[in-house]
This record gives C-alpha cells, structure tokens and sequence, in this order.
C-alpha cells in the first residue's frame, strides 16, 4: 500500500544522524504524469506512458551516445520519501519486513532506479517508458543499459588482481 508519511502499526522509526550527505549534484528532473503517490505505479513498465526527462545545463552534452542504447537505467531521488524506518509493513497489516528487504521509496537515501525503454532524444530532453515517480522528481543519473553497453577498453592485466571484489 502506498504511504504518504505515515507510521502503520509494527513499524520502527529510528533517530536520523545529522545529514552528512555525499553532496549529490542533480542533473536534471523528471515530467511524469503523476502528482500523487497514490496514482505512482509501484514499478514502472515499459509499456506505460512517455515520461520526459529534462537535463539541466551543463549537463547536455554528456547525453552524447545515450541513442544507441535501447534501453536506459534512470536513477532518481525520491524526494518526498521519509527515510527513518528500518522496518516497515508495506501491506499495512501489522507484520514488517527490514527496509533493504524491500524496494520501498522509504530508505536512508530514497534512490529510485528503473530500466526504461529509450524512446528518443529530443534536445535537452530524454523520453522514455517504464518510470514510476512523481512529476518533478530530481535526476541523479543515467547509464546505459548494462547488458548492452560494451566497455571501451578492454580489460587489462592487474584488472583483475584476487582480492578484487
Ligand atoms: N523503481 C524504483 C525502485 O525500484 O528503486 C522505485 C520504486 S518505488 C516502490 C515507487 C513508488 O515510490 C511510487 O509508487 C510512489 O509511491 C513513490 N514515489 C515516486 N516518486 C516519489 C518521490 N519523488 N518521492 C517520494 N516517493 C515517490
């Protein structure tokens, strides 16, 4: 069931430590057709709507290439989340499971990640299918797809040392 911020009965809410975050530069944010997270698919799917992702300046040109991908991994800071509990109970009903157990927005750092379908690249303006957050949501990045993206080296000898994790 979808929060807004409310604490359910069973879960746990622990004191955050000051916020000492990593300094995140967002890149750009995310137009989706959805205001509430009542009516955010819980996963976004491919065959949902065109959402548009608007990339700030100075951060266009890095989009170069981006096109020969089919399919683009777009990570998101889900920016209206809570992020105190450890256990949560996603069902609302009383029983609660540890918060890395589960892909809920509510976390320490509310990163959201999707594979979505690349749909084109118009200017500064990346379409694609398969998101799940609200309108607005700040963009914190983009790869492309991991099985179809090749590394430009190859690997070379001390790559792979044992002990290399
Ligand atoms: N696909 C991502 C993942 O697995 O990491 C996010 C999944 S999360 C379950 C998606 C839900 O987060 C949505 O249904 C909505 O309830 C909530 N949500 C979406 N955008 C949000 C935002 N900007 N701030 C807080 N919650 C958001």
């Amino acid at each position: 069931m979808v929060r807004e911020n409310e604490i359910r009965e069973g879960e746990v809410v622990v004191e955050l430590p000051p916020p000492t975050d990593a300094g995140l530069i967002f890149i750009g944010r995310i137009r989706t057709p959805w205001n509430s997270r009542l009516e955010t698919p819980r996963q976004g799917r491919q065959d949902g709507p065109v959402c548009r992702i608007e990339i700030f300046d100075p951060w266009v040109p890095a989009l170069k290439g981006l096109d020969l991908y089919g399919e683009v991994e777009v990570i998101y800071w889900l920016h209206q989340s809570r992020r105190d509990l450890v256990l949560q109970s996603p069902a609302s009903d009383k029983t609660t499971r540890g918060t890395f157990s589960l892909r809920s927005p509510v976390r320490p750092n509310p990163l959201g990640t999707s594979i979505a379908k690349l749909v084109g690249i118009e200017g500064s303006t990346v379409l694609v299918r398969g998101l799940d957050c609200l309108d607005g949501t700040p963009l914190v990045d983009l790869k492309p797809d991991r099985c179809a993206f090749t590394p430009i080296a190859p690997p070379q000898p001390g790559d792979f040392e044992v002990g290399d994790h």
